[in-house]
C-alpha cells in the first residue's frame, strides 16, 4: 500500500460508460476509500448510459458528458473535480473501425490523451505526491508473437493496426510526461478481456449474438489466431491493485495465462448457447464460417503477468469457461440492452 495516498478518494474513469470502465465504476463504488466519483464520457457508439444505472442510485455518483476531443470542458472538469486519481479508459476501442476510419482513432486516443494530460498537469500544478493516473491500454502495442514466448513489460513496441499504434502513442506520451514532468503515471497493457456490457462487435458478444439469432458466424482466417482472454472482472481488480501497490513511471503487464485459438473459444461459445437454449448438441456451430482474414491480424497474443503477481499481488481469479458460461447467461438474460446498444450504433 503506498502511503503516499489519501484515505478519502476522489476519483476520475474516463470511458466509464463502456464495457470495462462500467465494470469498473461498478466495483470501485462500493469501495470505502471512493468518496466521490465522476465519469467522464462523450457516449459514442459503444458508451451507454444505461451501464451505469446501478451506479446512477449511489450518492457518490456522477455523470459528466465530455468529448476528450473539447479542451477547454476537459481542463474545467479536472480543475473543478479536485480529483486524486484518474483512470483513463476513453478510446475508441475496435481494430476493425480504425482500418476503416483511423482519423478518429488519433483523435480520441492520442489528443484526447493529451488534453487530459495537460489539464492534470495544470491542475496538479500544487504537486503530484497523492495523486495518480493510470492510463489503460492494451497488449496489442507489442504487435504480434509467433508460436511461443510472451510479452513482458520489456518488450519492443511494435503496433500493427491504426487502433494499437494510437494506443502506442498515448502510452509513449504517458510515459514521457512521468519522465519530463515527474506527472503521477503508470500505464497497464491488459489482453483480451471479455464479460457483461462488451459492445457486440467484439468477438465474444458478437458470437453470442449471431448464435441466439441462427445467423452466421464468421472466423478470420483458419480461426487460428491466438489470444489470452481475462476476464473483465479480472482486469478491473488488476487496475485497483495497480493504483494500491503499483509505483508511479512503472508499466503493468495484465493477462489471463489462458490462451486460445479463436476457432475454439467460438466453438465453445456454440456449445454453451446450445446448452442454454436446449438446442440439439454441436447445432449452433453449422454456424460458423470463415472469412478472409482481417490486413495486418496479429496472430498471437500472450502476456507474462510475472510483474503483477510479485509487486502487485494480483493474480486472475476467474477460471475460463465458467466465465465464459457466466457471460453467455447474462448476454441471454439482457436482450434488451444488445437491442437498444445495437440500435443506437445503427
Ligand atoms: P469501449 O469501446 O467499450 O469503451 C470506450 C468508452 O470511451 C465508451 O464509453 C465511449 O463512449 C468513450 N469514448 C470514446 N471516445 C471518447 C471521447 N472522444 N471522449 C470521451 N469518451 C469517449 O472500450 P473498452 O473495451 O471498454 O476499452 C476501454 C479501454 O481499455 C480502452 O482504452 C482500451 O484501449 C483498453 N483495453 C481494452 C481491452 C479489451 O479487450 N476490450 C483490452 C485492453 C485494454
Amino acid at each position: 500500500m503506498n502511503e503516499a495516498l489519501k484515505s478519502e478518494l476522489r476519483v476520475l474513469v474516463t470511458g466509464g460508460a463502456g464495457f470495462i470502465g462500467s465494470n469498473l465504476v461498478h466495483a470501485l463504488l462500493p469501495k470505502k476509500e471512493v468518496s466521490r466519483l465522476v465519469v467522464l464520457d462523450s457516449l459514442t457508439y459503444s458508451g451507454c448510459r444505461g451501464n451505469l444505472i446501478e451506479a446512477e442510485q449511489n450518492e457518490k455518483f456522477s455523470f459528466s458528458e465530455i468529448d476528450l476531443r473539447d479542451v477547454t470542458a476537459v481542463s474545467d472538469l479536472i480543475c473543478d473535480g479536485e480529483f486524486d486519481v484518474i483512470f483513463h479508459l476513453a478510446a475508441e476501442s475496435h481494430v476493425d473501425r480504425s482500418i476503416t476510419g483511423p482519423s478518429v482513432f488519433v483523435e480520441t486516443n492520442v489528443v484526447g490523451t493529451i488534453n487530459l494530460l495537460e489539464a492534470c498537469r495544470a491542475a496538479w500544478k500544487g504537486g503530484f505526491e497523492n495523486k495518480r493516473f493510470l492510463h489503460v491500454s492494451t497488449d496489442e502495442v507489442f504487435g504480434s508473437l509467433g508460436s511461443s514466448g510472451a510479452f513482458n513489460e520489456d518488450s519492443p513496441y511494435r503496433p500493427n493496426s491504426p487502433y494499437s499504434a494510437s494506443k502506442a502513442g498515448a502510452d509513449h506520451l504517458v510515459r514521457a510526461y512521468n519522465v519530463t514532468y515527474g506527472f503521477p503515471a503508470m500505464i497497464t497493457n491488459c489482453s483480451n478481456n471479455f464479460g457483461p456490457f462488451q459492445f457486440p462487435e467484439k468477438l465474444i458478444p458478437l458470437v453470442i449474438d449471431r448464435a441466439v439469432n441462427k445467423e452466421r458466424i464468421p472466423v478470420y482466417g483458419d480461426g487460428s489466431n491466438v489470444r489470452d482472454w481475462i476476464y473483465v472482472a479480472d482486469h478491473v481488480s488488476a487496475l485497483w491493485a495497480a493504483f494500491k501497490k503499483g509505483e508511479v513511471g512503472e508499466s503493468y503487464n495484465i493477462g489471463g495465462g489462458n490462451e486460445w485459438p479463436n476457432i475454439h473459444v467460438v466453438e465453445t461459445i456454440c456449445d454453451l448457447v446450445d446448452f442454454r437454449l436446449g438446442r440439439d448438441s454441436q447445432e449452433t456451430r453449422q454456424l460458423i464460417s470463415m472469412v478472409q482474414d482481417r490486413p495486418g491480424h496479429d496472430f498471437r497474443y500472450a502476456i507474462d503477468s510475472t510483474k503483477c503477481h510479485e509487486t502487485l499481488d494480483w493474480k486472475p481469479e476467474y477460471e475460463f469457461r465458467e466465465a465464459l458460461g457466466a457471460t453467455v447467461k447474462w448476454y441471454l438474460e439482457n436482450q434488451p440492452w444488445v437491442e437498444l446498444v445495437q440500435s443506437r450504433s445503427a
